[in-house]
């Protein structure tokens, strides 16, 4: 048996020798550092520094050698080691450093491009002004009534008084479904909906009635077939003229101010009897005489708003009710018509042709 080779020189182990694992060291940097991205300095990695690389195979080999070669090679082998990590590392630094700036550019946002922004929608101004009438007389303890728009001629016209012959059938200018004997319409007013609130609800009644009613008017500055209408009614026992009065200017008062008050001028409805005209003082120049030019009145001091009176006896006799014992009133008005009053709107076209150009410039009440 012989003895272990005290005398070996590790320069004779080529893998070992100093200028191999030089080499290595070289070759490693080279390609550490000529990876031009994360992923191929990985691949670097495992070939230069990796398990199988050749100088991780060096390092193997230490344990073969004789003791005293070993700490002159251990050495070599960890200086070695020790560059290419360096290298490693460093490369992986400035690679990571790379690659963060790109992330960074790539999902830059440049917060000075404008957008296409969607716009937020908004009620029509036909919606929002009806609902605050209807929240005046909400908070008055009325409540809210409906009908159909398709609406028997009887509610319609006979229910309210309106004999077959009478010419306000005709002056309406009514849009009569299928055939005139059908006996169904497009409700022309609102009205009907008191006769149903008047069948339908226990007494003592107090019910505003918003709604779309069609008439065969041609669209034009002033006239559009299809429209809105608000409808008030109270039956109670002892009302008189003074609260129709009363409660039509408080809803002056509120929609258009303390100074906005309203007058009366005799008319007549089929369905109340004694009928007013609602006339609201002038907004603008509030009735003053001298004003003899004002658009908004063209000088009268007053602007018409809409209808009203007490319930005709053989109204509330048609729908089961003691005209001996209640009383009632009723009015309305045109919402279009309010609108244009009350936010200078000149033109009704603008009002259904749906340009938001024109609904936009009343805000974005929800
Ligand atoms: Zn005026």
């Amino acid at each position: 048996m012989s003895a272990p080779n005290k005398s070996f020189d590790p320069k004779q182990v080529s893998a070992l020798s100093s200028e191999s694992v030089d080499e290595m060291v070289v070759e490693a940097i080279a390609a550490l550092s000529s990876a031009s991205d994360l992923e191929s300095l990985k691949v670097a990695r495992l070939t230069h520094f990796g398990d199988r690389s050749s100088i991780s195979l060096a390092n193997r080999e230490i344990g073969a050698l004789p003791p005293a070669a070993k700490a002159e090679v251990g050495k070599r082998i960890g200086e070695a080691k020790a560059r290419i990590k360096d290298a490693l590392e460093s490369r992986e630094a400035e690679l990571t450093q790379i690659r963060d700036n790109e992330v960074l550019l790539s999902e830059k946002v440049d917060v000075s491009v404008p957008v296409d922004r969607l716009k937020r929608g908004a009620r029509h101004p036909l919606t929002t002004l009806m609902e605050r009438l209807c929240d005046v007389f909400i908070a008055m303890g009325y409540e809210i009534a409906e009908g159909p728009e398709l609406e028997l001629e009887w509610a319609n016209f006979d229910a309210l008084n309106f004999p077959k012959d009478h010419p306000a059938r005709l002056m309406q200018d009514t849009f009569f479904v299928e055939s005139p004997d059908s006996g169904v319409v497009l409700r022309t007013h609102t009205s009907p909906i008191q006769v149903r609130a008047m069948l339908e609800r226990e007494l003592p009644i107090y019910v505003v009635a918003p709604g779309r009613v069609f008439r065969t008017d041609e669209l034009d500055a002033t006239h559009t077939p299809v429209f809105h209408q608000i409808e008030g009614l109270a039956v109670d026992k002892g009302l008189s003229m003074a609260d129709l009065r009363g409660t039509l200017n408080h809803l002056a008062h509120v929609m258009f101010g303390p100074q906005i008050d309203i007058r009366w001028r005799p008319s007549f409805f089929p369905f109340t009897e004694p009928s007013a005209e609602v006339d609201l003082k002038c907004f603008v120049c509030l009735g003053d005489s001298s004003a003899v030019d004002c658009r908004a009145c063209g000088g009268e001091g007053w602007i018409e708003w809409g209808g009203c009176g007490m319930v005709n006896p053989k109204v509330l006799r048609a729908v089961g009710i003691d005209a001996d014992v209640y009383s009632g009133f009723a009015f309305g008005m045109g919402i279009e018509r309010t609108l244009m009053f009350r936010s200078g709107v000149s033109d009704m076209r603008e009002m259904v042709e749906g340009d938001i150009r024109f609904t936009g410039a009343f805000g974005l009440e929800a």
